[in-house]
């Protein structure tokens, strides 16, 4: 039999967020648009094409991811404050 391996269900990195997204995508395209826009450019200089098929990322790299999940979740918990005037 040569099926396929079954391929792992890649979600955003994002907590709580279960958007399907390609292995190389790190987050859905709404969480990744709420990353400033600096943090963007560390990540993709951080990442190494192929880490997502040998699941090896670097240290910078799960750092720099990190912060940008940190960076999404921040943004969240702001939007989802309910602003009176
Ligand atoms: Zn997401």
């Amino acid at each position: 039999m040569t099926n396929p391996s079954p391929s792992e269900t890649h979600t955003c990195h994002v907590e709580r967020c279960e958007t399907i997204v390609p292995p190389k995508l790190f987050m859905c395209k709404r969480h990744w648009f709420m990353v400033p826009p600096g943090l963007r450019a560390r990540i993709w200089d951080a990442y190494v094409p192929g880490q997502e098929e040998r699941k090896d990322p670097t240290a910078a790299y799960l750092r720099v991811a990190r912060e940008a999940i940190e960076a999404v979740a921040e943004r969240e918990r702001h939007e989802q404050r309910p602003e009176t005037d």
